[in-house]
């Protein structure tokens, strides 16, 4: 046993056992069998909670260099992106850009480069943390996961995955293989904003946006938010109302209703009522910045 101070965040204080397998099969099996096995990916969630002591793991099974899981594929109909797909990948791939570019800013924003270099989208979902940046624009693409364990593999949307901070459906043995975003023939615009405290830091607030207007009217928009809620969250009534609405009452309507469908806490970021007050505020600045965008030919397809 280590004697540590519990403040010393140099060392994990624990014996760990480090498997770095060759294919997906393998770390599902070494997952399966080795007692205490936690999968990780980039490490950038995982190791500082390990040194918190937040998180106990007796062995580490590595999946980032696991081909299998990193990659961007562009399929008919859905662009599919591998779990250990790093967010510098997905900042700067092509593919998201082009099809999904709601994501593309999202990640953009995340941390700093050598976070974005490490972390994962995978292990930015696993987490959980109701700030998880690349949850709100999957939430509004309507992602689905997949989840895959020596037992055979099940689809999972992404607005059934959290079920509280840092709680998820998934399972022990379970790797989440890939994220996958249905396109639509439609054209939307987009907009992705985070308020935080320091340039690096995590969200206070984040809100996500699609819109799509016709004539004048709102005829579809998805709402998303981090940070204000156990989990991320789809603004679903502020949605509902703001649908069939002229653009600028829409605007209105979904930054009052979004008070309705977010719960926030005081916390060392923030506090309930700022977080409150600043969701409306963000609603109405990603809505008209989407809007510009749309009108700019903005793209979702
Ligand atoms: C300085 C700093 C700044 C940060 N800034 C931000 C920020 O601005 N925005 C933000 O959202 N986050 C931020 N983070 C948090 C973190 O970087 C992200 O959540 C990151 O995406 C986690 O990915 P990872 O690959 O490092 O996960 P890991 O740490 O490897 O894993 C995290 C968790 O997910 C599990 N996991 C990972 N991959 C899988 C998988 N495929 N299947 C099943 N379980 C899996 C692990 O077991 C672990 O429980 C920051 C972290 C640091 C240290």
């Amino acid at each position: 046993m280590l004697s540590i101070n519990a403040f010393n965040t140099y060392r994990i204080p624990q014996q760990l056992k480090y498997f770095k397998p060759g294919n997906l099969q393998e770390a599902l099996e070494i997952l399966e069998s080795v007692e205490g096995a936690k999968v990780i990916a980039g490490g950038t969630d995982l190791v500082v909670d390990l040194k918190y002591r937040r998180v106990e793991a007796r062995a580490l099974v590595d999946i980032s260099r696991l081909s299998e899981l990193r990659f961007i594929k562009l399929g008919d109909g859905y662009v599919e992106i591998g779990s250990a797909a790093t967010i510098r990948e997905i900042a700067e791939s092509g593919v998201v850009k082009e099809k999904l570019p709601l994501l593309a800013e999202a990640a953009e924003s995340l941390g700093s480069w050598q976070i974005r270099n490490l972390a994962t989208v995978g292990g930015n979902l696993c987490t959980a943390s109701p700030a998880a940046d690349t949850a709100p624009p999957l939430l509004a693409y309507d992602a689905e996961l997949e989840l895959v364990s020596s037992r055979g593999v099940r689809i999972v949307p992404l607005g059934k995955f959290f079920t509280g901070p840092k709680k998820t459906v998934i399972e022990r043995a379970e790797i989440l293989r890939s994220v996958r975003v249905p396109l639509t023939p439609r054209t939307y615009g987009w907009c992705f904003i985070k308020l935080r405290r320091t340039s690096f830091d995590i969200a206070k607030v984040s809100v996500a946006v699609l819109l799509r207007v016709e004539g004048g009217f709102v005829a579809d928009v998805r709402i998303a938010l981090g940070s204000v809620a156990p989990t991320p969250v789809r603004a679903r009534s502020a949605e509902k109302l703001a649908i069939g609405l002229k653009f600028e009452d829409a605007v209105r309507v979904a930054s009052e209703r979004v008070a309705g469908d977010i719960s926030p806490i005081d916390d060392a970021r923030s506090t309930a009522w700022y977080r409150l007050q600043t969701s409306k505020v963000l609603v109405k600045d990603a809505m008209w910045r989407a809007y510009e965008r749309f009108l700019g030919a903005g793209a979702w397809r």
